[in-house]
């Protein structure tokens, strides 16, 4: 089954609610390593583009992700607002006249939601970044489809491999970000943008499973 512009407006509600609700958890990760404030970055964000959403209803779903994009730029502080703000306009144009996303378009989204964080903030895997959950599980989104998994199924996959990346930002050592001023002291300490970003993952298979 096929995505349409229904479902990327749940995505965006689900994804705010996420926020919302784990927003002093995203806090708390960003105390011991940044400077605790990820979570109330995020909300901020997340409030002012929900707050821009019934205006954006009536677009299509490029315009709808690019709005979302510039509004988390404009009102996010923290490195998260331009990373986010690109990953979603880059989403956005990756699909531009679509009215109806395919597994392969949400690959392509997805693609070029990394693409956008990547030219945005020069990190690669393994810096402790929200990179570190969003390349793997889109491999793992990818090889699911391949293997002629259902989108939904293909996200659930996706989710589960973001949460074991989660894990695994615990045994690295930071060296983009905030939290690379910690150096080895960052070693034990779970990445905010890595958990937040799986929220974000959570939210496109509960979408898909709807
Ligand atoms: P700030 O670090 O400015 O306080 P946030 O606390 O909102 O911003 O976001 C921190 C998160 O941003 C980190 O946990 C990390 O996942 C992500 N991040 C920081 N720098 C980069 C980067 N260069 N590339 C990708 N993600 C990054
Ligand atoms: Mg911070």
């Amino acid at each position: 089954m096929a995505a349409n512009k229904e479902h990327v407006l749940q995505f965006i509600q689900i994804f705010d609610k996420k926020i919302e609700e784990n927003h002093q958890y995203l806090t708390d990760l960003d105390q011991a390593i940044g400077d605790g404030d990820h979570g109330i970055n995020m909300d901020r964000g997340m409030k002012a583009v929900m707050e821009k959403l019934p205006a954006q209803q009536d677009k299509g779903i490029d315009a709808i992700l690019k709005a979302v994009g510039m509004t988390l730029v404009s009102t996010v502080g923290g490195a998260s607002g331009p990373l986010y703000g690109t990953a979603f306009m880059r989403a956005g144009m990756a699909v531009k006249g679509k009215d109806e996303l395919s597994a392969e378009d949400i690959s392509a989204m997805l693609q070029a939601a990394i693409d956008g964080i990547i030219a945005r903030g020069k990190a690669t895997v393994g810096e402790k970044t929200m990179l570190d959950a969003i390349i793997p599980a889109k491999e793992v989104y990818d090889a699911a489809i391949a293997e002629g998994k259902s989108i939904a199924e293909a996200l659930a996959a996706a989710e589960d491999k973001a949460w074991e990346r989660v894990e695994y930002t615990k045994t690295i050592i930071a060296t983009k970000g905030r939290a690379s001023y910690l150096g080895e002291r960052s070693i034990g300490h779970q990445d905010p943008g890595a958990t937040s970003m799986t929220y974000l993952i959570q939210s496109m298979k509960e979408v898909a499973q709807a």
